[in-house]
């Protein structure tokens, strides 16, 4: 018997499964028949075909392990105002040249470019959004992963604890201590 393993809670270590293969374990792959109804209005049997599904119990669904958050969920930086002063600079020469000059395919064409800054400012955007998920949401993830993946969990007081760590969470503030 290890040791290491005992609940803080309840000293005993008889109920204590690690958390992962628990929720893994709670996971079985199955197969099944299904009667698929013919098309509406079609005078067709129904069909048996074999479907593939996924079984879990509730006790795996609970300890889901930290879904990694996309690139969405970071919010865009403000446009660099660099982009929106190249832009706007380039409209008011475009306008200044429709009346004051004839070159008015020339101020046209102008007035077209200022959507380039625009577009290279929008760009620039998404490139720093990455680098912020990348960098800063992305780790902190990974963190709250490698905490799922040492956690063990006491069915006796349905709570977790990392071994050796002392500290005992209960079960339904797993998210938060993942998190924090
Ligand atoms: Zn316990």
């Amino acid at each position: 018997m290890n040791e290491d393993l005992k609940c803080p809670k309840c000293r005993q270590i008889d109920m204590v499964q690690k958390l992962s293969v628990l929720y893994e374990g709670g996971i079985a792959k199955i197969q099944y028949q299904a009667w698929v109804p013919p098309p509406p209005g079609s005078k067709l049997p129904p069909i048996l075909t074999k479907r593939e599904g996924t079984n879990q119990t509730a006790l795996s669904a609970r300890f889901a392990p930290p879904p990694q958050p996309s690139v969405k969920t970071v919010k865009a930086p403000p446009l660099n105002s660099r982009y929106k002063f190249l832009a706007l600079g380039l409209f008011l020469i475009s306008l200044v040249l429709s009346f004051t000059s004839n070159y008015i395919l020339v101020s046209y064409i102008i007035l077209a470019s200022a959507v380039i800054p625009l577009v290279i400012g929008l760009m620039k955007r998404e490139e720093e959004r990455n680098r912020i998920w990348r960098e800063n949401v992305v780790p902190r993830w990974e963190r709250a992963m490698s905490k799922w993946n040492s956690l063990f969990y006491c069915a006796r007081d349905d709570g977790v604890f990392i071994p050796k760590d002392g500290n005992w969470v209960s079960a339904e503030n797993i998210e938060t201590f993942l998190w924090e």
